[in-house]
């Protein structure tokens, strides 16, 4: 099923579509997202790199070598700071926009927690779903449901 979601920052100079179903979606646990959010967990969608377009605005990009070696690449409003997309090196093909930031929010369906050995002991990752230590690739994460 293709869908088509929008999302904007907090001060909506920068908007986004999406026009695809999300191939995975789930709660990330890292300190680097930890850092983002205010210090929850940071909930995500995946999809193909080229069903993400910007449709207004100029995000400002920053990349962060992270644990595994690569570089992940985080896009905010240059304006209000707000974090709206990612991508990592190892896999450009795919992009991942910040839920909070969806118009409807109310899509998203998570499909496990990621980095739950970052997670802090007021987190609470959902126990009925899949948890893993670490980053998990996308095809076992697409196959975890
Ligand atoms: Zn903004
Ligand atoms: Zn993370």
């Amino acid at each position: 099923m293709t869908e088509v979601l929008e999302g904007e920052c907090l001060c909506g100079a920068v908007k986004y579509r999406v026009i695809a179903a999300p191939i995975i979606s789930g709660a990330c646990y890292c300190r680097d997202c930890q850092k983002t959010s205010g210090g929850a967990e940071a909930h995500g969608m995946m999809f193909p790199a080229s069903a993400v377009t910007v449709v207004q605005g100029t995000p400002t990009t920053f990349g962060r070598k992270v644990d595994s070696g690569n570089d992940v690449f985080r896009q905010f409003c240059p304006d209000c700071g707000v974090y709206v997309i990612s991508w990592n090196n190892a896999a450009p093909e795919y992009k991942a926009i910040k839920v909070g930031t969806l118009k409807d929010p109310s899509v998203y369906q998570s499909q496990g927690s990621l980095w739950v050995s970052s997670a802090q002991s007021w987190h609470h990752p959902d126990p009925k779903l899949p948890q893993h230590s670490k980053m998990p690739c996308v095809a076992e994460l697409s196959t975890a449901q």
